[in-house]
């Protein structure tokens, strides 16, 4: 199958969640199984071009803008690990600027950056001669491919028989664009802009809805956000446009990229080990506590450590997670291990409980790919008291490295962490349900006495380590999803 992804987000050029590790893992996932894939995505001025070994190829794009052209640069990469050719899309007015989707605020012109890049896309596609099967478009920011190529571009000979796969990450970004100007940079006609439309959500020209509307299908990174966001307030606003695609939405549990994170093979920690080493994880904790200078003084060295690595933000559960631990700080029961960007308010909270408990907690606030890694290794536990969850990779990394997951049993949290059964030896992890800092706390209290606690210690890290959770799966299931939309294809 010729595949066509498209993206904001594709690790490692330009990271900001769990979106650029999906748009990395699946095409390697794809062309080990013998698709060929083609990836899409901006040259952000933040990205180091030497250091990911992009050339500047001799394409220009002309894309049509309006009643206008605008002209594209395009770079060209392999990902790492694979042959996979990556197309960055460059463009001085648009993506040379510090951050990806904006610094602190999101960029005011973000309908046009992105809006062009969905476009160049299927530019791209035809300067390098591509028919693809499918385009699969991610989240809001690409979601224009879809109409595009329903009142664009499938008049166009090369995308007759292209079918379009919307995926959505989170239904909390939507994209809500001023229909004057998105209508037109997209060259829609605006008489097709009305209530109702399925460009229009509350007035606005609403890019996620529009995603949702004009895909052959549509996947979302978990069974359980599929259902969540059909009928609760986790749609958004959107359930009724989710519930008209019927049998059409289908989720797809993520996977994870064994080639990255992997202990026995992660050149960012110091001892390797797997499942029947894991207890070289204690050195590593050692080592990141001495590292960070969270020295044990006068207090057991051995409490255990629970990670977290996280966007701050509500959705994942800040509000109730500083209740919930507090308590567990003071009576010096456990370590915490925080690296975490985004919320203000948050970071500054993080930064005091970090400086009134020195040897407990450790905090780091920003970007760190190297520390994300060192802490998954290093603690214990980790700890995911999400609002919600569309999916959720780093509980899946924990579990790959032996960490125990603490996590509310929402959205994918719920499809991958399977409770701890302490008369069976079955399950992964320890799981909540209501979204208080009282029920995170119990599941705290509860994770906690296994910790050493045989055999349930020995069970729970190896049942975690041993869950197949490989991206290879997904990627099958995403093909056969795509192989459901060729088959109404026109012969
Ligand atoms: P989301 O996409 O909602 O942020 P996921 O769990 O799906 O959550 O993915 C988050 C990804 O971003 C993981 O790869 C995680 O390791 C990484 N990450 C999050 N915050 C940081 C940070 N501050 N530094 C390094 N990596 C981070």
């Amino acid at each position: 199958m010729n595949i066509l992804l498209v993206a904001a987000e594709v690790s490692p050029y330009a990271k900001v969640g769990g979106l650029a590790d999906m748009t990395s893992a699946l095409p390697k996932a794809w062309q080990a199984d013998g698709h060929s894939v083609t990836v899409v995505l901006p040259k952000y001025g933040a990205i180091d071009a030497k250091a990911h070994g992009l050339e500047k190829t001799d394409l220009t794009l002309a894309v049509p803008f309006g009643a206008w052209n605008e002209y594209a640069s395009v770079w060209k990469a392999q990902l790492p690990g694979s042959s996979v050719p990556v197309y960055l899309i460059g463009s001085e007015d648009y993506f040379e600027r510090p951050g990806i989707y904006g610094y602190h605020e999101g960029y005011e012109d973000n309908d046009r950056r992105f809006i062009f890049l969905s476009k160049a896309a299927f530019e791209l596609a035809k300067a390098l001669g591509m028919r693809p099967d499918v385009i699969h478009a991610h989240d809001y920011h690409t979601a224009p491919c879809m109409p595009l190529l329903k009142v664009i571009y499938r008049h166009q000979p090369e995308f007759a028989g292209t079918r379009g796969v919307f995926t959505i990450h989170n239904m909390a970004y939507q994209g809500y664009y001023d229909p004057i100007r998105a209508m037109d940079f997209c060259g829609f006609p605006m008489e097709d802009f009305y209530p109702g439309a399925w460009y229009e959500q509350d007035g606005a020209f609403n890019c996620l809805k529009a995603g949702i509307m004009f895909a052959d299908k549509v996947t979302t990174v978990s069974p359980t956000y599929a259902q969540e966001i059909r009928w609760t307030p986790e749609g958004m606003g959107l359930q009724s446009a989710l519930q008209a695609r019927g049998a059409d939405l289908i989720g797809v549990l993520n996977g994870i990229d064994t080639d990255e994170w992997s202990p026995a093979n992660d050149p960012f920690l110091a001892l390797p080990y797997d499942v029947d080493s894991i207890e070289k994880k204690q050195v590593l904790k050692s080592i990141l506590l001495a590292e960070h200078g969270c020295y044990p003084h006068n207090v057991d060295n051995d409490l255990p450590l629970i990670g977290m690595v996280t966007r701050l933000t509500e959705q994942k559960g800040i509000s109730i997670f500083f209740n919930a631990i507090q308590a567990f700080i003071e009576r010096n029961a456990c370590r915490l291990v925080v690296l975490g960007s985004g919320d203000r308010a948050a970071e500054s909270r993080l930064r005091e409980l970090a400086a009134a408990y020195p040897s407990n907690v450790i905090v780091h606030t920003g970007y760190n790919n190297a520390l994300s890694h060192q802490i998954q290794a290093a603690s214990d536990f980790y700890l995911m008291p999400s609002k919600f969850e569309p999916c959720g990779l780093t509980q899946m990394y924990a579990m790959a490295y032996g960490t125990v997951p603490i996590v509310r049993a929402v959205g994918g949290l719920a499809d991958s962490v399977t409770a701890y059964d302490p008369v069976t030896f079955h399950g992964t992890g320890f799981r909540f349900s209501a979204y208080t800092a009282e029920a995170c706390a119990a599941a705290i209290a509860d994770a906690l006495r296994v910790y050493r606690r045989e055999p349930h210690w020995t069970h729970i890290r190896r049942n975690a380590m041993d869950t197949d959770m490989s991206i290879t799966r997904a990627a099958r299931r995403y093909v056969e999803v795509f192989g459901w939309t060729l088959e109404a294809r026109p012969r």
